[in-house]
């Protein structure tokens, strides 16, 4: 298992860490900053310095928690060495802040019309989301988007707290996304705006 460091602090850029296992074209650390692909949101990209030398981290997926950082090269690398690890931050702050502002988004339609959320997804070149509703309502979706951006503006405070799944399964606010995640996952990390 590997340590999420931004689940407890998304503002690290840099940690130490030691490779648990060496994979053909990648490495598995015990702890990182970086964000794996997921829930919809793309993956982080930047560095390891391992021996010295400095690696480029092209991708990175997670595996039964484990968290893959493919490498562009493999050069001399073992087992149980230490590493530096360094995220690419402008593009991580980008995908966080597109990240954040589609959850509020959302918050905003779902508020306006009970809808629920079809999809989603937050990358470096755009973002979109889909909207279950009756019909196509342009001023409606146009409110939305300006109620939003009017909470940002304001510079609401974003808080970050943690619930266990047995209790979000017991919130009717969570419930529908608590029943939806993978057993695997013992904690949901809140987001409140
Ligand atoms: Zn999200």
């Amino acid at each position: 298992m590997t340590e999420l460091l931004h689940m407890k602090n998304n503002y690290e850029k840099r940690f130490e860490a030691k490779i648990i296992e060496v994979l053909e074209n990648g490495v598995v650390l015990d702890r990182s900053a970086f964000y794996p692909l997921k829930g919809g949101v793309q993956n982080d990209i930047g560095m390891l310095v391992i021996n010295g030398k400095k690696f480029i981290v092209t991708k990175v997926s997670e595996t039964n928690g484990k968290v893959i950082h493919t490498l562009d090269k493999m050069d001399g690398i073992k087992e149980g060495m230490e590493t530096h690890g360094e995220i690419d931050w402008n593009r991580r702050y980008k995908l966080m802040r597109l990240h954040t502002a589609s959850h509020l988004l959302e918050a905003m339609m779902h508020k306006k019309t009970n809808c629920l959320i079809g999809s989603g997804k937050v990358s470096i070149d755009g973002s979109y989301m889909g909207f279950t509703i009756e019909e196509m309502n342009r001023p409606l979706i146009e409110q939305a988007v300006s109620d939003a951006n009017k909470l940002i503006e304001q510079g609401a405070e974003v808080i970050i707290t943690f619930v266990e799944r047995e209790k979000a399964l017991l919130d009717s606010n969570m419930i529908k996304l608590a029943s939806k995640l993978p057993p695997l996952v013992k904690k949901l990390r809140v987001v409140e705006i």
